[in-house]
């Protein structure tokens, strides 16, 4: 089984998130970036499928060349290669279609994605790669099944479970529950750095969406301490003040 896991590199969850150019543009500047969550849970996954299968891992990126160490972390944890489309990833439209370009020239059985970026928080390249590609697309998968040709794809619906089944090939989007999170081994980590990266040059496709700025929450206000014994006060707090009741 050839599998396709799209990884997306995003700022560690503990950076703290700043803006520049008067709230125009994300400071990147001493941030450091991880594999989005997600994808580390598609990726585990479909190291786990193609173990069994004998089949293989792609890992692909679009982004410049400073997502490359999150490339070769991928690479560590159990991708056989890996592909970065040369671009800055400028909106989800312009992400999804890069990558339907590269499956349309590389046929897979399975193309992996996470539920949803923790920077952007999108959720969008999962659909959109399916339309592109004119396959099926499921998301929010928390279990995960091959067999046969087939995907049974477990998704928790609310007050209880959905189970679906698709034809390969299909796009999944992946969360907890679908796999135990690889950590990369020494092993691992040597062989990350001679496996193949291709770049490849990104198609012209005009974003569709363009953030024009940022507003970071308003900083949160002083603690507020009520003795225990004054009830009436708590409670004229939570109503009044915090609006909560
Ligand atoms: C400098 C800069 C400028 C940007 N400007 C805009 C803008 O003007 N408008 C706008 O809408 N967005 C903009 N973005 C956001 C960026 O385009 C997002 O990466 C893109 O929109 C996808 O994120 P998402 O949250 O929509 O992904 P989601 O749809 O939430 O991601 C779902 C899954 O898709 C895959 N995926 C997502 N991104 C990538 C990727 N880059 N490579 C490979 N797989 C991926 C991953 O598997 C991920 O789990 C900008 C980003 C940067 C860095």
């Amino acid at each position: 089984m050839r599998i396709l896991v799209c990884i997306s590199n995003v700022p560690d969850t503990t950076a703290k998130i700043t803006f520049t150019q008067a709230d125009t543009e994300f400071n990147s500047a001493g941030i450091q970036y991880i594999i989005n969550p997600y994808d580390e849970i598609a990726l585990s996954k479909a190291v786990d499928l193609a173990t069994s299968t004998s089949g293989s891992v792609t890992v692909i990126n679009v982004g410049d060349s400073s997502t490359e160490p999150t490339i070769r972390k991928a690479l560590a944890i159990g991708a056989d290669n890996a592909v970065r489309v040369d671009a800055a990833a400028s909106d989800a439209w312009f992400v999804a279609n890069q990558i339907a370009a590269y499956v349309k020239e590389n046929s897979f059985d399975l193309i992996l994605t996470g539920r949803e970026s923790i920077d952007y928080n999108g959720a969008q390249v999962t659909a959109m790669l399916g339309e592109l590609l004119h396959i099926p697309s499921v998301s929010i998968a928390k279990g995960l099944k091959v067999e046969n040709g087939q995907a049974q794809i477990d998704r928790e619906i609310e007050g209880g479970k959905e189970v679906l089944t698709a034809s390969l090939p299909v796009v999944i989007g992946t969360a907890e529950g679908v796999a135990e999170v690889k950590i990369p081994n020494m092993r691992g980590i040597m062989a990350a750095r001679t496996k193949p990266l291709e770049v490849r040059t990104a198609i012209a496709i005009e974003p569709l969406t363009k953030i024009t700025s940022y507003r970071s929450p308003a900083p949160r206000g002083a603690v507020k301490l009520v003795d225990e014994s004054d009830i009436n006060g708590l409670v004229d707090l939570l109503h009044n003040e915090a609006k909560v009741i």
